[in-house]
């Protein structure tokens, strides 16, 4: 290794970093990441830092887990490459796609693989988009989202996303594709119950589909619990009427479980959470824990009957790729034999919601947002009344997120949120380390911004 400040310094002269102002990176340097072992992170540094973030939420069974090089390793040697163009195929993608089909509730029984969850949301959009033109309705073309949803960085998906910076930015989003309010109670509810604000929202969905008039819209596309919107958890009125609308107006439901999915929320899936069934679910990091780029949709019998019959002409080079279904298969295998959703639903989730309620009553903390192992805790100035930061923009989250990694802490900031997303296996013990190093960074946090609003 070169010593950190030179690393530090070939970065910044050359590595373009995705969300990220290079500015930032000249001055500071980037934190280089040398190794990792269950929860915890080494930097060049030789700090040990607890990952509470699971990298981008998807580092779910910790990393260092050495069945699954081997299993990477085992398979390079034995068939490194094929693709699952025209007519051809191999072991690893069959057996995935089985295995995926036998956990995904309903009848999505179909695997239409991907790289990524920002490919496969843009297998979605054309997926959708066919489905209808082969039924003889190529106007029912329009999808329908929501703001500040993200759904990944290509054309495509950045588009059904509803981040207003990512639009800005290459003149997004395509045509064809409309937003309706997000359901967060906690910055938006008012007065209202959260189940009234949760039926008034999904209520855009039909005011949103009787605008554009039925026979134009495709699909519905959401996560059951948005993650980089800020963990915005629906009230329980919420999906269950969006499902209603969706099945009222022939609409295809297409559920975003790229971070809901694989035990985040405390089971398989988080459509299954909020109890719905859709059409069509994305699916990314959790899939392969993060060990290797792997995404897809699981497809339900009739969209899958309709696409098959036709000749979809989409794919990817490394749809289904063989080393990456094989790392996937192993980490499904891994979450049986070690039961990691009961862990998450009996003893991890309870563990975090009780220090999340403790870290809740700080006098910088609003509220507390959490469904299994996803959260946030929204930052305010003023405790009673949640108000915002007159800096609104980020300036607490950033703060407090660099007050974390002086505490040996990874914690993301979505604007003034602070957002918890650990690897699944994390024990109550270690969710006390994360909860006694989140305070220190809490109190550091407040006692900057004590002045300055
Ligand atoms: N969908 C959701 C809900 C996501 O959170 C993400 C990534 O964070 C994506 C899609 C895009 O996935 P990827 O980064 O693998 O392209």
């Amino acid at each position: 290794h070169l010593p950190t400040a030179d690393l530090q310094a070939l970065d910044a002269a050359h590595h373009m970093h995705p969300f990220t102002t290079n500015d930032d990176l000249g001055k500071k340097g980037a934190r280089i990441i040398t190794r990792a072992k269950g929860i915890y992170l080494t930097d060049s540094e030789g700090n040990e830092i607890l990952d509470a973030m699971a990298g981008l939420w998807c580092v779910n069974l910790g990393y260092g887990r050495e069945e699954m090089g081997k299993v990477a390793a085992r398979q390079m040697n034995e068939l490194p490459y094929y693709n699952t163009f025209f007519q051809t195929t191999h072991v690893p993608a069959i057996a995935l796609a089985k295995e995926l089909a036998d956990l995904a509730p309903g009848d999505l029984n179909h695997v239409f693989f991907a790289g990524s969850g920002s490919e496969a949301n843009d297998t979605n959009l054309r997926m959708v988009r066919t489905y209808w033109a082969q039924k003889g309705k190529p106007e029912k073309s329009h999808i329908i989202s929501r703001k500040n949803a993200y759904h990944g960085s290509s054309v495509g998906s950045a588009s059904l996303g509803g981040m207003t910076p990512m639009h800005e930015q290459g003149g997004l989003p395509i045509p064809g594709i409309h937003h309706i309010g997000q359901p967060d109670w906690y910055a938006e509810g008012g007065d209202q119950s959260p189940e009234e604000f949760g039926l008034a929202r999904a209520r855009e969905l039909e005011e949103k589909i009787l605008e554009l008039g039925a026979d134009k819209v495709a699909a519905f596309i959401g996560e059951p619990v948005q993650g980089a919107g800020g963990v915005v958890i629906p009230p329980s009125t919420y999906w269950p009427e969006i499902q209603r609308i969706c099945e009222k107006h022939d609409i295809l439901l297409i559920a975003d479980e790229v971070i809901c999915g694989f035990g985040r929320t405390g089971n398989w899936f988080g459509s299954q959470t909020m109890g719905i069934t859709p059409h069509i679910m994305t699916i990314a990091k959790g899939l392969s824990s993060g060990y290797a780029p792997i995404g897809g949709s699981i497809v339900c019998d009739e969209v899958a009957e309709v696409i098959n019959a036709c000749e979809f002409n989409h794919g990817y080079t490394y749809s289904g790729h063989p080393v990456c279904a094989a790392v996937a298969l192993e980490n499904l295998r891994i979450m049986q034999e070690e039961n990691i959703i009961d862990h998450v639903r009996d003893v991890a989730a309870p563990a975090l919601k009780e220090a999340l309620e403790k870290l809740g009553e700080h006098p910088l903390v609003g509220g507390v947002n959490v469904s299994g192992l996803m959260a946030s805790l929204p930052l305010t100035p003023h405790k009673e009344s949640r108000a915002k930061f007159a800096t609104d923009g980020g300036v607490a989250g950033y703060t407090c997120r660099e007050h974390c990694f002086a505490n040996n802490l990874v914690m993301r900031h979505v604007g003034d949120r602070m957002i918890i997303s650990p690897p699944l296996i994390i024990t109550p013990e270690e969710i006390k380390i994360f909860a006694e190093r989140a305070t220190k960074a809490l109190d550091a946090t407040y006692a900057d911004l004590k002045d300055k609003d």
